[in-house]
């Protein structure tokens, strides 16, 4: 399909959106050019088509975008504003995103890839829920008044406190898997902390971040409170991070860079949370029922295209169901409809980009080349458009390369086992440690089981169930810091100790 041919799918802001063709800079509430007048490409991987070109930010638009959110945090209104005002601009913002909620799933779909159906139910709820769970806080920041209890000072009268402010300038660099929700889940704690921002999208999918700040600008915050600054990595993500007005970065994305961002936020002692890779397991127990536990792991790693931090990537059946258990995934997979997201029909579209296809497919390859079996799928979809071929592989060792890295698409590695205290220990076996859920009515296994798994959430009888008041992040590699929750507010938050003397 080409853009042209699908404009009367498409609900009227997306359309209208879509056909400006071009799109600049949000900074401090003004719409520019890249300053060297560079653009980029985003293409709709369904169909490989470009859908429309974004500024290419180089480091003076980042200065001018962190120098806008700068001047917002300490000269403007947004500083002064009482906490209920700034939650009533939050709930405004969620509110547009409702209204215009099929448009941004549109958008998203063609630019992702994945279908606009799953995207509004799932992303768009989700970033609507978040935004509003986190405007709450707003008005509930509080401090602590202490008697004191000043060793050498034991006679004096003082009157202690404490105090939450804002960190300051927040940079949000988010990944393209749920680039709308991810944008969100940084922007919600940060404004409702009282910080201003300056988020970059990724460069495969920046367009929803650009639907987003005509929003924010429809809502009414002040100039600079949000700028959205579209680019890529090397480019315009890193001269961000490293700059020095920056007060906080929070990063969504892979390990690698993730590590590389971390270093480069110690030099400046910028605060950071960095939410990374996963190799999540999916664990088996021998009382489940086999066909429950089949399509659960079926939708732990397919949902998404396998394009989830915390996808189900890894499962581990008991030996004695295994093959039953395999079979039943496969045959999930082998039924899942591949299509163009606008296709009400598709359960599954097209990877992000021909690089992360070819990236996926690679990954097969080494399976193969290891010793896998390919026990469904095995490869490219098409020959247009970046499909792959929802996969699943046996005969995998635990130290294989399938095993241990993360693919980020839609292939399963699965592996039986003999023992509780075995699964536990192959399930921890890994740098990674983002989510891990078990299958399961066993209460005493299970409960025996969960404080063992090293990750930042576990499931039992669900996975990738998320909850906008449930902290969300990793252990081990899988980063630093939470998202979501009241974890991911005080993240926003720094802490004054006030002493006075009476
Ligand atoms: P990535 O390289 O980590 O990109 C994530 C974000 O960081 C993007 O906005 C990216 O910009 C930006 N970025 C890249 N290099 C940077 C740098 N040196 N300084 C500052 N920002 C930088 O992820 P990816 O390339 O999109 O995907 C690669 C792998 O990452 C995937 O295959 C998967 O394993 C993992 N991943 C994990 C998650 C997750 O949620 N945990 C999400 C996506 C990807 P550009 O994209 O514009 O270069
Ligand atoms: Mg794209």
């Amino acid at each position: 399909m080409d853009l042209s041919d699908i404009h009367h799918l498409l609900s009227e802001r997306a359309s209208a959106f879509l056909q400006r063709g071009t799109h600049d800079l949000f900074i401090d509430g003004q719409w520019s050019a890249a300053h060297s007048g560079q653009r980029l490409t985003t293409v709709n991987p369904a169909s490989e088509a470009v859908i429309a070109q974004v500024a290419n930010a180089c480091p003076q638009d980042v200065d001018r975008a962190v120098r806008a959110a700068h001047r917002a945090f300490h000269e403007g209104p947004w500083g002064r504003m009482r906490p209920v005002d700034r939650e009533r601009l939050m709930l405004r913002l969620a509110d547009l995103i409702e209204t215009h909620a099929q448009a941004l799933a549109e958008v998203e779909s063609l630019d992702n890839g994945k279908s606009a159906a799953i995207a509004r139910a799932v992303d768009l709820n989700m970033a609507i829920d978040s935004l509003r769970y986190m405007a709450g806080w707003a008005t509930k920041i509080d401090g602590l008044t202490r008697e004191h209890n000043v060793p050498f000072a034991p006679d004096a009268q003082m009157f202690t406190y404490t105090r939450r402010e804002p960190v300051g300038v927040v940079a949000a660099v988010v990944p393209w898997n749920f680039p709308l929700l991810m944008a969100l889940w940084k922007i919600g704690p940060a404004l409702a902390a009282g910080c201003t921002i300056v988020l970059k999208p990724a460069e495969q999918t920046p367009l929803t971040a650009l639907m987003l700040a005509e929003l924010v600008q429809e809502a009414g915050f002040p100039p600079g409170v949000v700028n959205v600054i579209t680019g890529d990595g090397p480019g315009t993500g890193a001269p961000l991070v490293s700059h020095p007005l920056v007060n906080k970065v929070s990063f969504t994305g892979s390990t690698e860079v993730g590590k590389l961002i971390g270093h480069a936020c110690m030099d400046n002692m910028t605060r950071v949370t960095l939410e990374l890779g996963g190799k999540s397991p999916v664990i088996v127990l021998d009382d489940c029922d086999p066909a429950t536990a089949a399509a659960g792991a079926a939708n732990a790693i397919f949902f998404n295209h396998g394009q989830v931090c915390c996808a189900g990537s890894r499962l581990y059946v008991h030996k004695k169901m295994f093959d039953r258990v395999v079979a039943d995934v496969a045959d999930h997979a082998a039924k899942l409809t591949l299509g163009h997201g606008l296709d009400p029909g598709a359960q599954m579209g097209p990877l992000v980009s021909q690089e992360q296809m070819e990236r996926v497919c690679g990954y097969i390859d080494i399976g193969r080349s290891q010793g896998a079996e390919v026990v469904t799928g095995g490869g490219r979809a098409g020959q247009r458009g970046y499909f792959v071929q929802p996969t699943v592989l046996t005969g995998v060792q635990p130290d294989h390369r399938v095993a241990r890295e993360e693919i980020f698409g839609p292939v399963l590695v699965a592996m039986p086992y003999d023992d509780l205290d075995e699964v536990a220990a192959r399930a921890n076996d890994t740098p990674f440690g983002l989510g891990a859920s078990i299958w399961s009515n066993n209460l005493s296994k299970v409960h025996r089981l969960i404080p063992k798994i090293q990750a930042g959430t576990v499931w039992v009888n669900c996975h990738s169930t998320l909850d906008p008041g449930m902290p969300f992040g990793g252990y081990k590699q899988s980063g630093f810091g939470r998202d979501l929750g009241r974890a991911a507010l005080d993240s926003y938050l720094e802490t004054k100790s006030v002493f006075i003397q009476l």
